[in-house]
């Protein structure tokens, strides 16, 4: 697909050189010129190089888009080498040619739609009888330029149609199909430039049998040549002593050289054997070039069009500088990347820029316009720029914030059910965890507030733990103790197992303690006196038993004999209600015979 494009694009060429712009039928301008307007304004057009582009085969109604195509043309031309950067010399006028009707002529006669319009230049496809190659009616079109913009140094047409197609001259035309605005750009070439086609076919590869050796007359384009001593060669000065004299030759003069370009991917200028329609004995600078196939400028055409633009170039003027921001860039940990963009800086004389940074980043300075610089602290900083276009510079300033906004994540403990006599510090209850992007220890803190429970013992502990970094973002959760007091009191009689008559009478006072109530209440609730005969039948002694009880104390009177089992019964409970019970009983021994 590829090569048939260039095939086209090569077979049009030819023959653009070859018949030139010529003014096909003469008839009757139809249509009307309805003004200029100067698209690209870089000062007076005696000073500047004077690119005119003019509407054919738009209708009223379709002035808009011719507009629009000149747009789109100039916006591909000042992005394509070396007039990206070099801009400035050109003003850029449109003249917009009101057509009765739209498009363009496609004869029959080349396969064409057959297509007859009444357009202000008369443009056609079909001239020579190659379709491609457009006639227009020059003279027309010069009256129009020399009254429209008396300084014009360039005209060229642009006719409404989407059939590929064109031709060159002092004013040249193109249709807006295929890829048209490379086309004009190589056109542009030739008229305004005065550059040789680079490639090395006539009527096209394989198609050509009188296009072998090369006439040996020297051209007289300064990109091609016939000359092989490399001291004589026009672009000696920008061929290397590393570069072989001749580049490459072609092998067989009966075609077109099928070798690739021995420095891939590389410009190297050097003398590249087929050139200016010929097979062999003609010589180009580069592998390949705009006035080849549609690649960027060789360096030697590069310099040719840059040298016939000095004239035009006006003085330099300084870039604007333009640091965007202010930037704000959330902490992404010890250190933050933020991307800096000068891109809003520009130059009206389109040189390429070098921007300059420095500020409080790591290593101080970057370089482009879009470096991404590192701050390792948070606060507000300001960055500089310094933008060059080589000659002079301007400097900018923007500022630049790094902040933590983000609060640390922050995971409680497991809430927990303790009893009371344990404690409720974290230690025995869990802390909280907490992580920060920005902050490695975030500080963690917590505060309690209790409800009283059910009874005295018992209570909840709603505890709030908040993790804060050190910007002061905090986060909390909440953890719920609960205390509680399951316990029952431990009920000691405080009385001995044994008991002689004569101690009585006697009393003992039972006592409870408690884990976490220091005051359970006590009480002996009953008591009973008995005792077992040797076969042991028990018998109720509680007739001869002499037994008071108040409260927590019992009192013995009188045992009421040996032998006697004395036995009572204690409960305790403590505030919250945790009761239990216990009986302790005592034997009336023989005071000899314990
Ligand atoms: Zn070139």
């Amino acid at each position: 697909m590829k090569l048939k494009k260039v095939l086209i694009g090569v077979l049009w060429f030819s023959l653009t050189i070859a018949l030139g712009s010529t003014s096909a039928i003469a008839t009757p301008a139809d249509g009307t010129v309805v003004g200029t307007t100067k698209i690209v304004d870089n000062g007076p057009a005696s000073d500047r190089f004077n690119l005119v582009l003019i509407a054919e085969g738009y209708q009223d109604t379709e002035q808009s888009q011719f507009a629009a195509d000149a747009q789109a043309f100039i916006n591909f031309l000042f992005a394509t080498p070396p007039f990206s950067t070099n801009c400035s010399a050109f003003n850029v006028w449109r003249i917009d040619v009101e057509s009765d009707e739209s498009g363009a002529d496609d004869p029959t006669a080349c396969s064409g739609t057959g297509t007859e319009v009444d357009t202000y230049f008369d443009a056609s496809f079909c001239n020579g009888g190659i379709r491609r190659l457009m006639s227009l009616n020059s003279a027309t079109a010069i009256n129009v330029l020399n009254n429209q913009v008396p300084d014009w140094d360039q005209g060229l047409i642009i006719a409404n149609s989407n059939i590929f197609g064109g031709a060159g001259g002092s004013v040249a035309i193109t249709s807006v199909g295929g890829s048209w605005q490379n086309t004009a750009i190589h056109e542009f070439g030739h008229a305004a430039f005065s550059l040789a086609d680079e490639y090395e076919y006539w009527a096209g590869c394989g198609v050509d049998t009188d296009r072998d050796h090369h006439p040996a007359v020297e051209p007289v384009e300064p990109n091609v040549t016939i000359e092989t001593d490399r001291d004589l060669v026009k672009w000696n000065d920008l061929i290397l002593d590393a570069t072989p004299v001749p580049t490459t030759e072609n092998a067989d003069c009966t075609q077109c050289d099928s070798q690739g370009n021995p420095y891939p991917g590389q410009t190297v200028v050097g003398l590249y054997e087929g050139a200016h329609y010929y097979h062999c004995d003609s010589f180009r600078p580069a592998f390949s070039c705009m006035m080849r196939n549609f690649a960027p400028f060789c360096p030697v055409c590069t310099r040719v069009i840059l040298e016939v633009l000095e004239p035009f170039q006006p003085p330099n003027t300084a870039p604007t500088c333009d640091a965007n921001g202010p930037y704000v860039a959330e902490c992404m940990g010890t250190t933050t990347t933020v991307m800096l963009d000068g891109s809003g800086s520009s130059d009206v004389d389109c040189d390429p820029l070098t921007f300059t940074w420095s500020g409080p980043f790591e290593g101080g300075t970057a370089t482009g316009e879009m470096p991404s610089v590192v701050f390792s602290n948070l606060g507000v900083f300001a960055v500089e720029l310094e933008v060059s276009d080589g000659t002079d510079s301007n400097t900018c300033s923007a500022e630049a914030t790094i902040e933590d906004t983000i609060a640390p994540s922050i995971s409680c403990p497991a809430d927990v059910t303790v009893e009371c006599d344990q404690p409720t510090d974290p230690s025995n209850t869990g802390m909280a965890t907490a992580i920060d992007v920005c902050d490695s220890y975030p500080v963690i803190t917590f505060s309690d507030v209790v409800t009283p429970g059910a009874c005295p013992e018992e209570e909840t502990i709603t505890r709030t733990w908040t993790a804060t970094d050190a910007s002061g973002n905090f986060s909390s959760c909440v953890q719920t103790i609960e205390v509680v007091d399951t316990t029952p009191p431990v009920i000691d009689p405080n009385a001995p197992d044994t008991i002689t008559p004569p101690d009585a009478s006697i009393s003992f006072t039972a006592t409870a303690t408690d884990n976490c109530d220091g005051d359970p209440s006590v009480e002996i609730t009953g008591y009973d006196c008995y005792f077992f005969t040797k076969k042991g039948k028990r018998i109720d002694k509680t007739e001869s038993c002499v037994v008071e009880i108040s409260g927590d104390t019992i009192t013995i009177l009188d045992s009421g004999g040996v032998d006697d089992q004395i036995e009572w019964t204690i409960s305790a409970e403590d505030n919250c209600g945790n009761a239990v019970g216990a009986t302790h009983t005592v034997s009336v021994v023989n005071p000899g015979n314990p």
